[in-house]
Formats: C-alpha cells, structure tokens, sequence
C-alpha cells in the first residue's frame, strides 16, 4: 500500500520494490548485490558495441550480473553487440534479453545459427536495431555505451522515446551537445554521466547551489606517456599507448587517454552536461587516479569526489541514482596510498589537449569536426598508417581546414561528422609511413 506521493513516486521508479529486496540481501556477498542494481531500474537496455569495447560494455554486464533473483521477476536486459558474437552468445545465455541488435544482416544471420535451439530472443541488425534496442519499450534507462560516434543516433532514438539515459558515450555530447540537452529537456529525460569524472562532478554539484560554482576541474591520469621526455614521443609504439596504468578500457578511449584528446572531449562533454563555459573547466593531471574531479566554489572551496579507480562505481551510481549502493568498489584507504600529486598538463607533449579546447571555443561544427578526425586518425594510428604524434597533427589540420558552421539539427551534425572523416583521411593518406 503506498502511504505518500513521495512514496509513490519511489515506487514508479521501481525504487522501493529493488530497496525493499536489498535490505533483505544486505548480507549477500558483493558479485551478487550487482545484481540488484539492475532491478532498481526494473530493466536495463546496454546499447554498447562488443567490437567498439565501449568501456561501459564488459563492466555495465559485470554490474548486472543477475545473482539473486528468488521469487522475483527476472531482469529484462536488451543488448546490442557489434561483430562479437561468441562473446554476446554467452551475454544471452547469461541475461536472457528479449531484444538484441547486432552490426548486418549477416551477423544477425550467424547469431541466429549460433543460437539453435536455445530460446532465441529477437535479432535486430543495423542502425535500425540499434534505435529500436534503444527505444525498446519494456525499459526505462539506457546505457549508451557505443564507443565513437555511431553512438549517436541510438542514444537520439532512446531520448526520443523518453528513456532516461547513463551516459558512457561522450562522443554523443561532443558532436552534438546542443542538440541533446535540448531534447532531453524537452522530453524530461535525465541524462546521468557514467564517465568517472563527470560522475565525481555530478555529485560534487549535488546539493549545492549552481549559480556559486566558479570552476569545474577535471583530474586526467596522464596516461602512460605522463613521464617520457617531450624527445621521446615520435617513437611510440601501439602497444605503448594501449598500456594505460589506472584504467582498464577499450582500445579507442585508451589511445585517446594516452594523447590526452581524452580529456580535451571530456571538457567539451562537461560543458554540455553541466551548461559551464568551457573557459571555467580546467584540467589537473593526477597520476593516482583517487580525486575523480572537483568543483571550485565562488568562495574558494573546492568539492572533490574521491575513491578507488574502479569504473564499476560510477557506473553503478548513474544506474542507481539518486540512491547509492553497498559495497560496489573497495573502500579507499587513503593512508596506504600515501601522497597524491596534482600536476598542469604539459601542453607541449599532449598538444590534443590544446586542440580540443581550441574546437570546443570555437564551438558550432567544430567539436563534430574534432572527433571524427580524431577517431579516423586514432584508426589509422592502430592500423600502423601513421604514428602517435600525428593524430594531434591531423585533427589540428582538419580543424585549421575547417568552415565552422551552426549546428541546427543532427543532420547538420552528421554531414560534420562526414567532412571531418574525408579531411582526416585524405591528410592521412599523404603522409602514411609505409
Ligand atoms: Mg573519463
């Protein structure tokens, strides 16, 4: 019987139904509470790409893992997966979902044939699957997890379709920011970061009043390169930059940490999310990884959120919020750590860093621009077609190169998104190693 609206409103959230179980399993180990956050939400669709390795992927499912179901109705997770299909067979297995999507028909084929008799849920393909996995009925939160730009429009078909969104696809608000704040307000969508430092700012904006926020700082890690000398960087190897010390991610977002473009479309994102001038979000290179970002108030405090690198928190908090779960990462003992450092970005060996705030002040097409040069240079970088240092050099030339225009719709996005791609790829082809 619900006594209250407040209480209610708990319950339309399925809220009091999944708190109601947890206080029941407060005492089960922690793999199995992770099956509790996602019956907070009643059920989750990943829209996340198995080939891309969007970071949310592997970790997102590991958070899911359905332990306790007992007399409960079981979870309802839709997937979408790129070509991996061994590794989605065993996502079904485990999941059960009633809807995946996969890249083609052909891969919607074989999954088929690899499913045989097992109680097959329905096969999707294409872009097409991927916007109806996304906008799937039955469910109330999407996690955008596809890695890049293709991400894009899902995410577009989830809000369209009043889902609320854990955003671990930051391409999304890069290249169209604008476009989906817009959107999501106007269909009363909440958009809740899953990228760990604009999870730790999202909370430490939490409660405080907007209007006294003076600046926003993003802790990067510095990647693997943070101590080579500035002479050094033109022999960087692939595996070198796949070597990310704090991190465990997918392959795109690890280059692009190791250049620090990560944090350059970090910045860009965090203006989107939390509507700040992209002059007031400084970055901060901390090595250890503990403070996950800050925010400076007008009076000189400063709020940081801090915990043990571990993606499984913040992506437990946006599929939980505004609730918070037990035991989901390692408590911090902040005395075994022992010093934290704070360091100034060295702009001269992560020039990316530069470019991107370069794209994000002259806004417009620029930031679309911006990304898909650098996702098509950081592609040529892992097929050996260029080296490291060219990726900043190639997006800095494509931007150079650049009319910025206003961004008015997605298809304004996606025809910068196609611009910067050719650019990318015709400088590329001109200066190619091999
Ligand atoms: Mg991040």
């Amino acid at each position: 019987m619900l006594k209250n609206y407040k209480e209610l409103k708990v319950w339309q959230k399925s809220y009091k139904f999944c708190l109601e179980i947890y206080r029941i399993t407060a005492k089960f180990p922690k793999e199995e509470k992770y099956g509790l956050i996602s019956q907070i939400r009643e059920s989750i669709v990943s829209i996340s790409a198995n080939i891309a390795e969007g970071y949310g992927r592997k970790q997102t499912l590991e958070s899911l893992t359905p332990g306790i179901l007992g007399p409960f109705s079981p979870i309802r997770v839709a997937l979408t997966a790129g070509r991996n299909l061994s590794l989605l067979k065993k996502q079904i297995n485990k999941f059960k979902p009633e809807v995946v999507s996969v890249i083609d028909d052909e891969h919607a084929g074989k999954l088929r044939e690899m499913l045989g008799h097992l109680a097959v849920p329905k096969i999707l393909s294409g872009e097409g699957g991927y916007r109806e996995v996304a906008s799937w009925e039955k469910t109330d939160m999407v996690v955008s997890a596809i890695s890049g730009a293709a991400g894009l429009s899902p995410t577009i078909a989830a809000i369209d379709a009043g889902k609320d969104i854990a955003l671990a696809n930051k391409e999304t608000m890069v290249m169209a920011g604008k476009l989906v704040i817009a959107r999501a307000a106007s269909r009363g969508v909440n958009i809740i970061p899953v990228d760990s430092e604009h999870s730790a700012i999202f909370q430490c904006l939490k409660g405080h009043n907007k209007k006294e926020v003076k600046r926003l700082i993003l802790t990067a890690s510095g990647g693997p390169f943070l101590n080579l000398p500035l002479e050094r960087f033109a022999y960087i190897k692939l595996e070198d930059a796949l070597r990310h010390p704090n991190w465990e991610m997918g392959r795109k977002i690890t280059i692009d940490s190791a250049s620090m473009m990560n944090k350059g479309l970090e910045v860009i994102e965090a203006g989107w999310l939390f509507d700040m001038d992209v002059g007031r979000i400084d970055v901060c290179v901390h090595p250890q990884s503990i403070v996950h970002s800050m925010v400076e108030y007008v009076d000189g405090s400063v709020i940081a959120q801090m915990g043990v690198p571990d993606m499984r928190g913040p992506i437990s908090y946006a599929l939980s919020y505004p609730e918070r779960l037990q035991g989901v990462v390692d408590t911090l003992d902040l005395c075994s750590v022992g010093a934290l450092e704070f360091i100034n970005p060295d702009y001269a060996k992560f020039p990316a860093l530069e470019v991107a705030y370069t794209a994000a002040g002259k806004g417009g097409s620029a930031p679309a621009v911006l990304n898909a040069s650098n996702e098509v240079a950081v592609e040529a970088f892992i097929e050996g077609k260029i080296r490291f240092v060219d990726i900043a050099l190639i997006v800095n030339e494509v931007l150079d190169s650049h009319l910025t225009k206003e961004i008015g719709s997605i298809k304004d996005v996606l025809e910068a998104d196609g611009w910067g791609r050719i650019k990318a790829g015709e400088i590329i082809e001109k200066r190619k190693v091999s």
